[in-house]
């Protein structure tokens, strides 16, 4: 996702259409869980195209075309495979559709705009190139004159290396029907094929530009977790207002909330919603209440956060399973686990591909047994901890 970090300069060397392609790859990397209820889709849904709005106001155009698409794709393909879609509620459905008829010309009106700024970015290229092989042939061509003079000088000749005569020197208008051997296929058969290059055989030098100037498509990063930025004082707010139940020995648990800004997540709110806790789990009750909040400031979901009261901070097995669907809506979500008893902090997440895909994979309920190696969750490496921000924590019990 963090294509904004790749350079133009480097981007320009790909051809337009192969560049708006390989946006389009990576809107297609979400998948509909039948495990995770539709609703969580449709909100997950109204996140994006939030995240989008902000990725276009900060003008990271492929950010918010990505975003869209993924969207679109969401809603248009793969949400109808939902196990539950027909029983869908009709109102998310009908606010989804009213979402998809507004963000498909967006999205189109971005697919125009990107295609023309790759189609300059990459015609600046060109003529990059094209300077550079000019300046190559004539340095050559000054080259060869050298040679030339100096062979004249030598008298006889060796039999088995002719000297260069100004007769056999290329001219610069056959130099553009040269296919450099950068051009061919990694066919071997074909590059060394006379037919397309000069009829002399000798090898021509090949120029020094197309090699470097001319990156891989694989040069895309993708992957790239966007930071989580966590307030210093979350913690302590939330074990705060948490006292009551750790001391009876109950989990409480909440919403990490926030916003998107200059591609960084900002955790901005604890939403602590109705909840039955135990001594070793905590379940949401109410879930619109948050979603309503949410709503109103237009928040975003970032993770959760709960409490052991009476255990060390690591991920139990049913909070794997909690974990990832947050991690699967948005892959930067982070669990923050307080245990108060031991004076532990964890934050954590799912193993970027094995732990995502070994949890959303388990059927189990409950507590119940995971294989530990390789590990299936880590220490979220992509949050920040930040003393100057500051978390409001809104309880909803
Ligand atoms: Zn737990
Ligand atoms: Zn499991």
């Amino acid at each position: 996702m963090d294509l904004i970090a790749l350079g133009s300069a480097q981007m320009g060397a790909v051809e337009p259409k192969e560049r708006l392609r390989q946006l389009a790859a990576h809107s297609n990397s979400i998948e509909v869980d039948a495990s995770i209820p539709i609703k969580r889709y449709y909100r997950s849904g109204m996140e994006m195209v939030r995240m989008a709005q902000v990725y276009m106001q900060e003008g990271n155009s492929p950010s918010a075309y990505i975003l869209y698409l993924k969207f679109i794709t969401l809603f248009v393909e793969k949400i109808p495979k939902h196990p539950e879609y027909k029983l869908a509620p009709a109102d998310l459905k009908q606010q989804n559709k009213t979402k998809l008829l507004e963000v498909m010309p967006v999205a189109e009106q971005l697919k125009v705009k990107l295609l023309e700024k790759y189609t300059r970015e990459y015609n600046q290229f060109l003529e990059a190139k094209r300077i550079e092989k000019e300046r190559e042939e004539k340095r050559q061509l000054e080259q060869q004159k050298q040679k030339a003079k100096a062979a004249a000088r030598v008298v006889p000749p060796e039999p088995s290396a002719p000297p260069m005569t100004s007769s056999m020197l290329v001219d610069s208008d056959m130099l553009d029907r040269v296919l450099y051997p950068n051009d061919f296929p990694t066919d071997l058969n074909r590059s060394t094929g006379t037919g397309l290059l000069l009829p002399d055989t000798k090898p021509f030098p090949k120029p020094s530009f197309d090699r470097t100037l001319k990156p891989s498509p694989t040069s895309v990063v993708a992957g790239n977790l966007r930071s989580v930025i966590v307030p210093t004082n979350t913690m302590a707010k939330f074990l705060q207002l948490a006292a009551r139940n750790t001391a009876s020995n109950v989990e409480t648990c909440g919403i990490l909330a926030g916003r998107l800004a200059h591609n960084q997540l900002l955790i901005s709110h604890v939403i602590v919603p109705k909840q039955k806790g135990t001594s070793d789990s905590c379940t949401t009750m109410n879930e619109e209440d948050i979603f309503n909040y949410q709503d109103q400031k237009d928040l975003i979901t970032l993770g959760w956060i709960h409490t052991h009261p009476s255990q060390t901070a690591f991920l139990s097995s049913v909070d794997l399973h909690t974990h990832c669907s947050y991690q699967m809506m948005l892959e930067e979500a982070i669990a923050i686990v307080c245990s108060p008893k031991y004076q532990e902090t964890g934050f954590f997440c799912l193993t970027p591909t094995y732990g995502l895909d070994y949890i959303s994979q388990c059927r189990l309920t409950g507590f119940h047994p995971h294989p530990k190696d390789p590990p299936l969750f880590m220490e979220a490496l992509h949050i920040v901890l930040e003393d100057k921000a500051s978390v409001e924590v809104v309880d909803l019990r």
